[in-house]
């Protein structure tokens, strides 16, 4: 399979990267929050397959809503038709999406949180055009993460990931992230209120061509899991409606539960006007993507003269019964099961197993909030963080670095027994590794 995998399929961040190579790994099943290998080793999938699973792997009750769906409807376009498993699937989201000074009741539909990012940029634009004044910048924070594709791009702010694309990228406008500073030990409530001014004087200055805030709430994933405080959400909600912008929080990462709340945005008791969810709306078993919208983001749209008010944007599988299938069946199992209550207990257990941690020499720093946390190593040698998970691999256990943060994100539903594994085999990597 290797050879094979070699000569005919590209990579991208392993093939040709420099800070994470590896031969790729044959998995051939998995169940629960287990992946088995074709050379029979299994691993404990401590990344939930990049941030996804809710309830693990082959859930019965979300093979049967996949299965069922597929003796009903496999596909059919959303141009110009709908099916019930896409309505009752944007009930069900609209009922649990946050609730507060505004209400989320638009329910639009794309392929991956990448491209869901690039629709809620271009309906930020355009309903500043609606509204009658073209505001071309958007309000993005340093060590952000929103995707690959360009307009994602445009948004982040990891040169790692974004640099090559400068030449092509959109006009934004850069604002110190609220995490960065608590790195430096500098308490979380004052890193965001210095960055809380930096934005008040960017939106000062900028705020009349600014047509969205674009945020990771509460938590900067893809930066190495950088938790901030919620005070700049709420401040950051604030300086957008003084100036006419939207303000955009991409819970791709943090959404469906992952943080102890449905949305992360709610730790802050804010509403965004566009809320971005994708990887664990369908429990991680197909791609899916939506965004939610306000009353008046999608009333600007109808308001709008014939020639203007299509939103042109629509992909060819767009609400893909299947994907919605299993994200409806994700949705109620959540709350049958009380996964958020679960998460909660959780989290706290892997809080109590962390601690410890980070009172080794070599680890620098453990951040967590719900079941979202990474241990950060000290740089020691090349790819610290990456050999620290290759260790944990020999052990049976999955991790994946970003940096030197050692990112901890398995599926929601794992057991505190699969908790204490996890934590235990990393442990014992951090002791090979930095001794
Ligand atoms: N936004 C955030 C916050 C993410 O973490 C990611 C993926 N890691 C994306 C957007 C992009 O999602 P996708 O990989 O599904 O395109």
């Amino acid at each position: 399979w290797l050879a094979r995998d070699a000569a005919s399929v590209w990579h991208p961040f392993t093939q040709h990267s420099v800070w994470l190579s590896d031969e790729p790994t044959v998995v051939e099943r998995a169940e629960g929050a287990w992946l088995y290998d074709t050379d029979g080793r299994r691993y404990l999938d401590g990344v939930s397959s990049l941030w996804v699973t809710t309830f693990g792997h082959g859930e019965p009750a979300i093979n049967d809503a996949i299965r069922e769906q597929l003796g009903r409807l496999d596909h059919a376009t959303f141009l110009g038709s709908t099916h019930p498993v896409a309505i009752e699937l944007a009930e069900e989201l609209l009922s649990v999406a946050p609730r507060g000074d505004r209400r989320l009741s638009k329910v639009f539909y794309a392929g991956d949180g990448s491209s869901a990012v690039e629709a809620a940029i271009k309906m930020a634009y355009q309903h500043s055009v609606q509204s009658g004044r073209a505001r071309p910048l958007f309000v993005r924070l340093t060590e952000a993460y929103h995707g690959d594709t360009l307009g994602a791009v445009s948004v982040g702010g990891i040169d790692l990931f974004h640099a090559t694309y400068k030449p092509l990228l959109l006009k934004t406008l850069a604002a110190p992230s609220p995490a960065v500073y608590d790195r430096a030990s500098v308490s979380a409530a004052d890193a965001a209120a210095e960055a809380i001014r930096a934005l008040d004087a960017i939106m000062a200055e900028h705020g009349d061509d600014v047509s969205a805030i674009i945020v990771e709430p509460m938590v900067q994933a893809a930066a190495g899991i950088l938790t901030y405080d919620a005070s700049y959400l709420k401040a950051a909600r604030e300086l957008a409606d003084r100036h006419g912008a939207l303000l955009i929080c991409d819970e791709v990462a943090t959404g469906v539960g992952r943080t102890g709340r449905m949305w992360a945005s709610e730790h802050a008791g804010i509403v965004p006007d566009l809320l971005i969810t994708a990887k664990g709306l369908t429990g991680g078993y197909l791609p899916l993507s939506a965004v939610l919208a306000t009353d008046d983001v999608y009333a600007s749209f109808l308001g709008a003269p014939a020639e203007a008010r299509t939103f042109f944007h629509g992909h060819t599988y767009t609400a893909n019964p299947l994907c919605a299938a299993a994200a409806l069946a994700n949705l109620r199992l959540m709350r049958e099961r009380d996964l958020l209550g679960h998460v909660s207990a959780l989290g706290e257990r892997f809080g109590e197993l962390l601690a410890p941690l980070a009172a080794r020499p070599g680890v620098t720093n453990v951040r967590r909030l719900g079941v979202m946390a990474a241990v950060e190593v000290a740089a020691l040698g090349e790819r610290t963080g990456f050999r620290v998970c290759q260790a944990a691999k020999k052990r049976g256990v999955w991790l994946r670095p970003l940096g030197d943060a050692i990112v901890i994100m398995p599926p929601l539903a794992l057991s505190m027994d699969e908790a204490e594994i996890l934590v235990g085999a990393l442990d014992e990597a951090l002791s090979e590794v930095i001794g």
